[in-house]
């Protein structure tokens, strides 16, 4: 039987430093790591013994509060047309790409064929589209729930809290809508049509009414330090969230940060474990922007505190130009799950049932 945290904390006690030492009794304890301890966890380097140490902690934690087992959710990316211009982002408005539309009927007959091979959660996700207007997005959402009965979660960006409001009436139960940075200047500095308050409120709103809300940040965005993204894991903490996808910076064709730097992914897999101790029952991917840079890192992802990971099932046609950032992987669904059941990662049985079914069609 794997371990748990507590024979992970002997062996820490023997192996570690008193620095993480120190940090695991906190979390034992269910105290709050403080602001430093976090910097600690984010700035340990590969190779070093304190992050194998750390890295076994929480997966163990992962293990003890949400179980063993790991969750494939499935994303259909409807719409890559966008009214905002974040400047990170390779879909922003001004960005010359070639633009499409999913119809309802199109995205619902995507949605019904996530349910028999077992996928945990369907995942709406588009740029801020206003096309889509209310009533069509109650229609979606409420035909898909009716089809499949799967839960579903809203990756639309900001709207008005009153369309969060319906929408969890039609049947959504989940949403995603990142704060990106805690650091108010950066935050300003790469999101010329937002503002840092209104998306910070607009957050809590879908946590107070109810959703299964999640947030999360981007690594490395331009002047963004360790301290900086020690807050991103606090205000996560403290935000009320039950989700979190972070992962790092990519830069995308034709945008205002094209020769910005990737985020860098050994942080990024610390920041995991720092949230994995700081929420222990969250439920976080590995996400697609760190298997953007290294497929393998991405299911390392699940050794130090990921549970989660987002499959694409945006069709062929439409997902070549939902270039958010350059190069972007396919997360294929069945190439995923065998990968996650060849580690020993245990998947739902109708995801297993369905592999053997789809081993039989291409060997
Ligand atoms: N438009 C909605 C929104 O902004 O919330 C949903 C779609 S948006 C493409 C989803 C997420 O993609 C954003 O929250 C952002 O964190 C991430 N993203 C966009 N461009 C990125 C980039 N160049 N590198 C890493 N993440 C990026
Ligand atoms: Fe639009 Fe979202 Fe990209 Fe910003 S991150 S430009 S809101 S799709």
């Amino acid at each position: 039987m794997a371990s748990s945290r507590f024979d992970i904390a002997k062996k820490i006690e023997v192996e570690g430093s008193k620095e993480l030492q120190r940090i695991v009794k906190k979390v034992l304890t269910e105290e709050e790591l403080s602001k430093e301890e976090i910097i600690y966890i984010l700035s340990l380097e590969r190779g070093e013994k304190d992050r194998e140490l750390l890295f076994e902690f929480s997966n163990a934690i992962r293990k003890d509060y949400v179980g063993e087992m790991f969750f494939i959710k499935g994303v259909i990316e409807f719409s890559n047309y966008c009214r905002k211009n974040c400047d990170y982002c390779g879909i922003r408005a001004a960005n010359k790409i070639p633009r499409y539309r999913m119809s309802e009927k199109e995205i619902i007959e995507i949605a019904k064929t996530m349910l028999p091979i077992g996928v945990d959660t369907i995942i709406l996700q588009s740029g801020e589209d206003p096309y889509y207007d209310i009533e069509k997005l109650e229609r979606i959402v409420s035909r898909i729930k009716k089809e499949t009965h799967l839960p579903v979660s809203l990756s639309i960006g900001e709207r008005p809290k009153t369309e969060y409001l319906k929408l969890k009436a039609a049947g959504a139960s989940k949403t995603l809508l990142k704060h990106e940075t805690m650091n108010r200047k950066i935050f300003e500095s790469v999101h010329p049509d937002d503002d840092y308050d209104k998306r910070i409120d607009l957050l809590l709103y879908t946590v107070s009414i109810g959703y299964i809300a999640g947030s999360g940040n981007i690594i490395g965005l331009p002047g963004q330090t360790i301290e900086d993204v020690a807050d991103d894991v606090l205000f996560l903490r403290d935000s009320g969230v039950r989700m979190v996808g972070l992962g790092p910076f990519i830069p995308a064709k034709g945008t205002p940060l094209e020769n910005h730097p990737y985020g860098d992914p050994e942080l990024t897999l610390n920041t995991y474990a720092a949230v994995r101790l700081c929420i222990p029952k969250v439920f976080m991917p590995s996400t697609t922007a760190l298997g953007t840079i290294d497929e393998d890192l991405q299911f390392e992802g699940f050794k130090v505190g990921c549970n989660v990971i987002m499959c694409n099932f945006t069709p062929e046609k439409y997902r070549k130009n939902y270039t958010i950032y350059s190069d972007k992987i396919k997360v294929d669904f069945f190439k995923t799950a065998k990968r996650m059941k060849d580690m020993g990662l245990k998947l739902n049985p109708r995801i297993l049932k369905n592999l053997e079914e789809y081993k039989k069609v291409i060997i």
